[in-house]
């Protein structure tokens, strides 16, 4: 028995829901974007990191990446 088909409600959000005191990093080696927290990105940058200004490249700043593992070039987005 199949009813009315699902509205597609979920799909504004498809990104992957946005929380406060989040940011997403992108990361250059296994482009996974991965959502931490602040804290978390506090802990990931801990304890070498460098930013290069956006304008230089896009992956701009260097430190560890949550969802490969390695210290490669990341982008963080903070308005996601
Ligand atoms: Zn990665």
């Amino acid at each position: 028995m199949s009813g009315p088909s699902e509205t597609g409600r979920h799909a504004l959000y498809s990104a992957g829901e946005r929380k406060p005191f989040t940011a997403t990093v992108e990361c250059s080696s296994c482009r996974e974007e991965t959502r931490v927290s602040y804290v978390e990105l506090g802990a990931l940058m801990f304890p070498l990191h460098f930013h290069l200004p956006p304008i230089w490249r896009y992956y701009c700043s260097w430190f560890r990446c949550p969802a490969c593992g390695n210290r490669t070039w990341m982008r963080i987005h903070l308005d996601r």
